[in-house]
């Protein structure tokens, strides 16, 4: 095995193109493949084939909480394998997928009880808006068909979530595949009103009433559902203004309209609760996870519903049709596994404690880069953060891709969006971790200027 290794050449298959890096600007990487390859990790630490480590800055793509290579969860899959690696999820039953049911819902807000799992994020979208769907169609209101997403929104990528979404690059080349009344609400970004803001902005409650305009022009009586993420967090960590979300609801609730949350970044842990509808006491009709629960480790994700959404498939008419709606691999055995481990982590460890004590060192050492040269918003909620720098003239993007570049030097793996830099440390981070990562930006926009 290790000899076919050594004699495999990676950097020319990757010049060649055989393989297509999902979600990257390939021409760049094909020309630099070396200095991204990636090992090994251990704690939130990467290994590159150079023998750098990398400090795990966004939790894998904000996957990993726990850290890497964590041997309860190499234990577990090794023995799920061995005793039920698969079985049909259609009909049948794996109990532990039922006991995982049961646990996520205990985390869940009231009410938000019931669970079909998926095994992405993007999935866990396109099953919420399906479900919303079915839901009116049941009630007697199929004539509510249209879905309202957010501008500046991700929602992943099946065409339900690209449509849902509002990031233009993700949107342009599909255009013509866009699912029909599809409308989006203005973000909440603004930073002449909101720059350098710790936490949640005071302004922008009024950027809800944009729904009340799209409501007016296609009327209620047609809407399906709006879908957030309560942190925008693709688009560089948006937090809500104060009392945004609740107008949200406010406003869905009196038009009959469902309101869907994706948490599949903010779920299980990353505000500093289990979920965000939580941290900012909202309760949305559904809620969308993915990611942290199975620590990034294997894939997986899923749908919190309603009582209400529920009870509506449950007791229609026999003649109803069921959801006609699931995965090959929904509520996998190894996934399931997986799961469980990093519930018990988080539970034994409790990590979502920590987090809490970790936002505001989060919090002080991003906010102190704000005196530096081309910095023009820094953001944070939880543990999680973004900086907005100046974009280099004429070329938006490439001061990213420096900082980038630079943080491989600097012993960091960064995010950057454009010229966004956003930051989701591992839960496990200790506080030291955390504020030398911000030195080490420091040092990164002190030396670019
Ligand atoms: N929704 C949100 C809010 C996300 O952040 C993401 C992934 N970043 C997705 C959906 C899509 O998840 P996946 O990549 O697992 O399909």
């Amino acid at each position: 095995m290790s000899q076919i290794k050594n004699e495999f050449d990676y950097v020319a298959t990757i010049k060649k193109g055989t393989y297509w890096f999902p979600f990257t600007a390939n021409r760049l990487v094909k020309a630099n493949p070396e200095p991204r390859m990636i090992v090994s990790a251990k704690g939130a630490y990467y290994q590159t084939i150079n023998g750098e480590a990398l400090f795990d800055t966004l939790s894998g793509l904000w996957c990993t909480p726990l850290g890497h290579g964590h041997f309860k969860i190499a234990e577990a899959l090794k023995k799920q394998a061995e005793t039920l690696d698969y079985a049909t999820t259609f009909q049948m039953i794996n109990p532990e997928t039922v006991r995982l049911s049961a646990r996520i819902a205990q985390k869940a807000p009231d009410g938000l009880e019931h669970v079909f799992f998926t095994n992405s994020g993007s999935e866990a979208v396109d099953t919420a808006l399906k479900l919303a769907l079915g839901y009116h169609r049941l009630k007697g209101e199929g004539q509510r068909f249209r879905m309202i997403g957010r501008e500046r929104g991700y929602h992943g990528v099946g065409f339900g979530g690209m449509s849902v979404g509002g990031i233009v690059p993700n949107r342009k080349m599909f255009a013509s595949g866009m699912i029909p009344g599809v409308d989006h609400i203005q973000h909440t970004y603004n930073r002449e009103k909101t720059a350098f803001t710790a936490g949640q902005p005071e302004w922008g409650i009024e950027q809800a009433q944009d729904l009340e305009r799209l409501i007016g022009l296609h009327d209620a009586s047609t809407i399906a559902a709006v879908i957030v993420e309560p942190v925008q967090g693709s688009t560089g960590v948006i937090v809500p203004p104060i009392g945004y979300l609740q107008k949200l609801r406010e406003i869905c609730t009196r038009h009959g309209i469902l309101l869907i949350f994706d948490e599949v970044i903010t779920g299980f842990g990353r505000l500093g609760e289990n979920f965000a509808a939580q941290r900012f006491d909202v309760k949305p009709d559904m809620i969308t996870f993915a990611k942290a629960i199975t620590n990034g480790v294997i894939p997986m994700g899923g749908v919190l519903i309603s009582d209400e959404i529920y009870n509506t498939f449950m007791s229609g008419p026999e003649s109803a049709i069921e959801f006609a709606h699931g995965y090959t691999y929904s509520g996998h055995p190894m996934a399931t596994a997986v799961a469980h481990v990093v519930l018990d982590i988080m539970e034994q460890e409790n990590l979502v404690e920590r987090v809490k004590a970790l936002e505001p060192v989060l919090q002080e050492a991003v906010h102190d880069l704000r005196d530096l040269p081309g910095v023009l918003d820094i953001r944070n909620i939880g543990l999680s953060a973004a900086i907005d720098l100046l974009p280099v003239e004429g070329k938006p993007g490439a001061k990213g891709m420096a900082v980038f570049n630079e943080g491989l030097e600097n012993g960091l793996l960064l995010r950057c969006v454009g010229d966004t830099i956003a930051f989701g440390p591992p839960f496990i981070s200790t506080p030291a971790q955390i504020q030398e990562m911000m030195m080490k930006i420091r040092h990164i926009l002190q030396k670019l200027g």
